[in-house]
């Protein structure tokens, strides 16, 4: 079986900045790839739950008004090492996040307003290759 990088947060897990969790059906995808479970925000030293943050221009800011860029970044990164030592061709990632998102996320005014774009992370691992789904491409992804 091909191995899958996955958002934790899809499994389940209470990763979420608001430290809550919804489970998704995914039986046919366990039964097709092995799941590898990141949280890049997690990995990138962010606790949980955390002030949300968006992407404005090249960083990403909290609604405090902190910058997160550096966490991010190294969630990104780390997200990668676990795609390259687990040669992960593909990665199923939550929407809109800012470091998952893959083809829109929120626009850096916390006004719920979303803009095209992509999360830290997932721009990092389709630049090396990885083919980015999200929860609502299930069905294309179980066609791989
Ligand atoms: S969307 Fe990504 S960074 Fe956010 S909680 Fe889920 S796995 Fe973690």
């Amino acid at each position: 079986m091909d191995n899958l990088l996955i958002s934790a947060c899809l499994l389940g897990l209470s990763c979420r900045y608001d430290g809550e969790y919804r489970e998704y059906d995914l039986k046919n995808l366990r039964e097709k790839f092995n799941l590898i479970p990141i949280c890049p925000e997690i990995y990138g030293g962010l606790p949980t739950p955390r002030v949300p943050s968006e992407i404005q221009g090249e960083k990403v800011v909290n609604r405090n008004g902190e910058d997160v860029t550096a966490q991010y970044e190294k969630g990104a990164q780390e997200a990668l090492k676990l795609a390259k030592l687990y040669n992960a061709k593909y990665a199923l990632l939550k929407a809109k996040s800012p470091s998952c998102g893959k083809n829109e996320v929120y626009d850096g005014s916390f006004t719920a307003t979303l803009v095209s774009g992509e999360g830290v992370t997932a721009k990092l691992l389709r630049e090396n290759e990885l083919v980015i789904f999200t929860e609502n491409e299930i069905n294309i992804l179980l066609e791989k």
